[in-house]
């Protein structure tokens, strides 16, 4: 039941000065950074990390400006272990659609947009994180992110509290 799960605190988070805040949100909840760098990617990568599944979801257009968004500056990514991490971590973060996000959670307590006007407007939704949102993409957003040399496993305090 241990995961691990990826996280990115994407351009807007990174340039409203949020990284602390969001990161001592998942520290506080117990959460295990066991990997993190900044990275500034190129459009490219930016595929790789959207990938056709995004398209088939949200269509052309979305995929396209999310593109821009996550190459517009650099980002924090972070890999993040505990009990249950992705869905855990998807909890914290809150929905996709700012205007939906609980108060509590990271999108609902920096960010407001909705659906509407983000298709209205064509603009990518700016929401400040990126999360895996399932085992699979948990998996495969590690593995392009990381080299397994930029992952670590070591002890801190909450693993007194979660191992016998
Ligand atoms: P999540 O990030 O919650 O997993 P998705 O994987 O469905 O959500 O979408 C990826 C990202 O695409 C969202 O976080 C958001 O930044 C953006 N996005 C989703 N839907 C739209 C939309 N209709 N218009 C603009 N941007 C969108
Ligand atoms: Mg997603």
């Amino acid at each position: 039941m241990i995961e691990r799960t990826f996280v990115a605190i994407k351009p807007d988070g990174v340039q409203r000065s949020l990284v602390g805040e969001i990161l001592g949100r998942f520290e506080k909840a117990g959460l295990k950074i066991v990997g993190m760098k900044m990275q500034w990617s190129d459009k490219e990568f930016a595929l790789k990390h959207y990938t056709d599944d995004i398209e088939k979801r949200r269509g052309k257009k979305v995929r396209e400006l999310l593109i821009d968004y996550l190459s517009e500056g650099p980002v924090v990514a972070v890999v993040l272990e505990g009990v249950h991490a992705i869905e855990i971590v998807r909890k914290i973060v809150g929905a996709t659609e700012p205007k939906s996000a609980l108060p509590g959670t990271i999108r609902g307590d920096f960010c407001h947009v909705s659906y509407d006007y983000a298709d209205k407007e064509e603009l990518a939704i700016r929401n400040v994180i990126h999360a895996s949102g399932n085992r699979e993409d948990a998996e495969y957003e590690i593995r392009l992110w990381f080299k397994d040399l930029e992952l670590h496993s070591y002890k801190n305090a909450h693993d007194l509290h979660i191992f016998k």
